[in-house]
């Protein structure tokens, strides 16, 4: 709910409206709506088949994520009873968000929730034709789920697998995830080739740091980032340990405030776009990605941190995306209902994800190879674990899946126990997204890139080559942590600086925000 003092400023840089009972505000597949708040009145917050999903009345505001990002939108809000609002306009909304704590708190984190909320309703947002066995379907319903977008999937076979329908009903065949999400309004467009002061590669917490630094310290800062913004952060339930949020944070909440933050200073974030090859050069360094785009950057931070370990199993694939799953959203806690789960691995990742489902009614067990779970998780977590219901079995490790057409009806330990579950959750740890460097810059023994003394550099965070630095899980002993990959990426920052010197003019940080 609004205060009158926040609907007063509301007041003060929009413009108040009517409308009739019958009335559209907005309708699904449109790309634009102003900020609603509602001053007198009510407003049906419909789905594409006219199913009511909520009603809004006075003091209340309308709207969810799409509104700030420019995606389409997913829902209709129909009048219901003769409206009186304020209008305010995106852009504009969006500076007053930077400039407003509460007010930017209380409408990012219901936004939020409601995302989060239209995850679980059937038949909301973007719909996906095409068989488990198409590996660009399984690809494109990886990409809907890493960004959040509500979706629906028709495990069928069809020419042109994955057909997607999107909101407002266009369709495309056969597309590639960059084409769906700029359908959608996700992300931004690239010129084919751009020239910036500094490159940031993966926008993960690492990634965010640096922008939000690079940007306010006056660099022109372009962030890009191959699946979606936050990185393994943004895909956790909930971050404990991150300094300033005493209740805990949840990845999509710490994600969207970091790039809400890192936009006021003018940094551009683009996605989908992966990073295929670095080619060092003299004064400018070149960054080929994906869809023959090229970047020239006078610095570039390596931030692509690590992606998650593969069960070596041979059916796997079979399984993944149906019954087997890298993370645990609300759409994975309502197709798991109340069946037996397991969750693997030992980290402080598998504990959250576990507790998470517990939570929502799942029978679940954390299976790890340790012989103490307290040598790899925080004592927070087994705690929980305990009080949610979690069995927890050591020395677990899966040897093989049983199961029909990609739904799983148990697993065989590699001791040769066969237990009965219906889902996985695999947290098995990363391993470095650094194969798309080749040998341009130093690694280790595991892939990891060396920085400082180890790459023989002059500055902490850089790499074997002048001018490119790495910070985060990508980094050669760094800790694995949110608050860590922060840091190194503000740290790297002030290394670019050094390295730049006095000849890149520092612009004045603009708190425009950039579309
Ligand atoms: C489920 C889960 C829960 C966690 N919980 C906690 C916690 O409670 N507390 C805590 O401190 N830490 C936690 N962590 C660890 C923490 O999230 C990581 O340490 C942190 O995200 C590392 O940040 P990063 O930016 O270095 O890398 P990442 O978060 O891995 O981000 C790297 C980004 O780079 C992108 N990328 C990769 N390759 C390319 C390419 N070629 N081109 C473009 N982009 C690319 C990736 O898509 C990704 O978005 C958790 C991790 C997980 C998976």
């Amino acid at each position: 709910m609004l205060s009158a003092s926040q609907l007063a400023t509301l007041a003060e840089h929009g413009e108040e409206r009517t409308a009739d009972a019958g009335d559209v505000l907005y309708r699904v597949g449109d790309r634009h709506y102003p900020f609603i708040a509602i001053l007198e009145g009510e407003v049906s917050i419909v789905d594409a088949a006219g199913q009511e999903i909520v009603r809004h009345g006075p003091s209340r505001f309308l709207g969810e994520l799409n509104l700030l990002s420019g995606q389409s939108v997913f829902v209709t809000a129909l009048v219901t009873q003769p409206l009186r609002y304020i209008a305010v306009d995106r852009d504009v909304m969006r500076e007053l968000l930077f400039e407003d704590g509460p007010l930017s708190d209380l409408v990012l984190s219901t936004f939020i929730a409601r995302r989060e909320a239209l995850q679980t309703v059937e038949g909301i947002g973007v719909e996906i034709v095409g068989p488990h066995s198409s590996a660009a379907t399984m690809r494109m319903l990886d990409y809907v789920r890493t960004n959040k977008v509500p979706f629906t999937w028709r495990d069928t076979a069809t020419a042109d697998a994955p057909v997607v329908r999107l909101p407002g009903g266009a369709e495309l065949r056969a597309p590639s995830t960059g084409q769906v999400s700029r359908a959608l309004g996700i992300g931004r467009e690239l010129a084919p080739r751009e020239e910036v002061d500094l490159l940031i590669v993966g926008g993960g917490p690492a990634g965010l740091g640096a922008a939000v630094y690079g940007a306010s310290e006056g660099l022109d800062t372009l962030v890009v980032e191959s699946t979606a913004l936050g990185g393994q952060a943004g895909s956790s339930r909930r971050i404990e340990n991150y300094l300033g949020f005493p209740a805990g944070i949840t990845g999509t909440e710490l994600t969207s405030r970091a790039v809400t933050q890192a936009r006021k200073f003018g940094a551009r974030p683009a996605t989908p776009f992966r990073a295929v090859a670095l080619e060092p050069g003299n004064g400018r360094h070149v960054v080929r990605l994906e869809e023959d785009h090229e970047i020239a950057a006078r610095a570039v931070i390596l931030a692509t941190g690590a992606e998650y370990r593969r069960l070596a199993c041979d059916d796997l694939a079979d399984y993944e995306g149906l019954s087997v799953f890298y993370a645990a959203g609300p759409p994975e806690s309502q197709l798991c209902g109340a069946s037996r789960v397991a969750v693997v691995g030992g980290g402080n990742s598998a504990g959250q994800a576990a507790v998470w489902l517990a939570r929502g009614g799942a029978l679940v067990t954390l299976l790890h190879r340790r012989a103490d779970l307290r040598e790899t998780m925080s004592d927070y977590l087994i705690r929980e674990l305990e009080r949610f219901g979690v069995a927890v079995r050591d020395r677990s490790e899966i040897g093989a899946l049983h199961g029909t057409d990609g739904h799983l009806e148990a697993v065989t330990l590699k001791s040769g126990e066969r237990l009965p579950f219906s889902f996985l959750f695999f947290f098995l740890g990363a391993q470095p997204c650094t194969g798309w460097l080749g040998d341009t810059v130093a690694r280790d023994e595991n892939g990891f890139i060396l920085t400082g003394a180890d790459a023989h550099a002059d500055h902490l965070l850089e790499t074997s080559v002048p001018g490119i630095f790495a910070a985060g899980d990508v980094r050669s002993g760094s800790t694995k942590r949110c608050a860590t990959a922060v840091g190194e990426g503000a740290m790297a920052v002030q290394l670019v600086h050094a390295h730049l010197g006095p000849t890149v003019a520092r612009r004045p940080a603009t708190t425009a925000p950039p579309v």
